[in-house]
């Protein structure tokens, strides 16, 4: 097997993106929701970099490799050996999956069949009990999304040491401390690349409608839940949405929360914003609404530079901007449907990802091809961070 390759600039780069990555994934019976999922994850190019990739410094072995080795994975001479079948070997085996999925990926354009994969996130789902994800129906994208990307990160996370330093001066530094002991809370004993790219940090603020009392909390989160307004408006802007999420809603009674304040309970009020801004932030569209229908509402979503800053809190917010990179679009209406994808490939062409099915949609640099895929089908934005 030849060595891995190694990226120390942009040439480098061009060689193991440029002109490549235009695979279709076979359908393997209703599993258009993984394959748009996949599809997108594989455009994060960071991420792919960190999984086909080696490091200067251990040019031999993969960089996600190393993670798995420290985990303690038996070596053999042919790979790995992956006894057993619980739910730790099976998260690091999906880790092993999604590189051999992607290699095939980025090796040649033509279509792959991601079976070893989605055996794999069957044989866990059962293994976890997470039903929905279990057999042949349709399942809802951004779950799965949720549920791969906490898996993926089960798989190679491995012990790290946070320090935190300096005193609070003030009280945006009081939050900061408060967050970052969190995220440490969270992450110390388990950090990982998928932490590092896809993870952020929210800030969820409650408030008692009797005496006023509010209590701030840190999450972690891997992806933004966005409110997507009923609308008689012909369409309506991403903007709009994220005020929405902002604005915050009135929890119902079934999820009353005990005021510290008046020491009773009460129906609050609960208010999120943005405190740890991910690399790659990906954005869901609650187009699903629980009482079982869909909102087909036109959002508008900016291609360039999409601003946060106005719902995000703390340090480094300032002029905080995101470039979109992928749509994961969901067609037809509850409980059926199709999804497909359209992804910004590393030649600055938007493809249509459909299953098998590659198609050529709009170039980068043409905002009247670009304003095609915007559509009411659009159900999660995969946006990038900029530098
Ligand atoms: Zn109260």
């Amino acid at each position: 097997m030849s060595s891995p390759p190694i990226i120390k600039n942009e040439e480098d780069r061009e060689r193991l993106f440029g002109g490549r990555g235009h695979t279709g994934l076979s359908n393997l019976g209703n599993t258009c929701f993984m394959n748009t999922v996949l599809q997108c994850i594989s455009k994060s190019f960071d991420f792919t970099e960190f999984m086909l990739c080696a490091s200067k410094t251990e040019p031999m072995r993969r960089r996600y490799r190393i993670e798995l080795d420290r985990k303690g994975i038996e070596k053999t001479t042919s790979g790995y050996r992956l006894t057993g079948n619980d739910v730790e070997n099976l998260q690091k085996k999906l880790v092993i999956c999604m590189d051999k999925l992607l290699f095939a990926m980025y090796d040649m354009n033509n279509v792959v069949a991601p079976r070893t994969i989605h055996d794999c996130i069957q044989h866990l789902s059962i293994k976890m009990g997470r039903i929905e994800f279990v057999g042949h129906g349709q399942k809802d994208a951004e779950e799965f999304y949720g549920f791969l990307m906490e898996q993926l990160h089960q798989g190679l996370c491995h012990k790290v040491r946070f320090t935190i330093t300096g005193k609070p001066k003030n009280i945006y530094d009081k939050m900061a401390l408060q967050a970052k002991d969190s995220w440490k809370r969270y992450f110390e004993s388990e950090y990982s690349n998928i932490i590092e790219n896809f993870y952020g940090q929210e800030y969820s603020v409650l408030t008692c409608p009797k005496c006023g009392y509010e209590s701030g909390t840190f999450q972690p989160m891997n992806r933004v839940h966005l409110p997507v307004p009923r609308d008689t408006r012909s369409s309506v802007s991403l903007d709009d949405c994220f005020q929405l999420y902002n604005k915050g809603e009135t929890l119902d009674s079934e999820n009353t929360w005990h005021c510290e304040g008046c020491k009773s309970d009460v129906m609050a009020n609960k208010r999120l914003s943005i405190w740890e801004k991910p690399n790659f932030m990906v954005v869901h569209l609650k187009r699903f609404t629980s009482d079982g229908r869909k909102i087909n509402t036109l959002v508008n979503f900016p291609f360039y530079n999409c601003n946060i800053e106005k719902y995000c809190v703390g340090y480094g917010r300032d002029g905080i901007k995101y470039d979109l990179y992928g749509i994961a679009n969901h067609g037809g209406d509850t409980g059926g449907g199709h999804y497909y994808a359209y992804c910004l490939d590393y030649d600055g062409l938007w493809r249509e990802y459909n299953d098998s099915a590659v198609m050529l949609r709009a170039n980068s640099e043409d905002p009247e091809s670009l304003n095609k895929l915007i559509t009411n089908k659009a159900y999660m934005l995969f946006y990038k961070k900029r530098v």
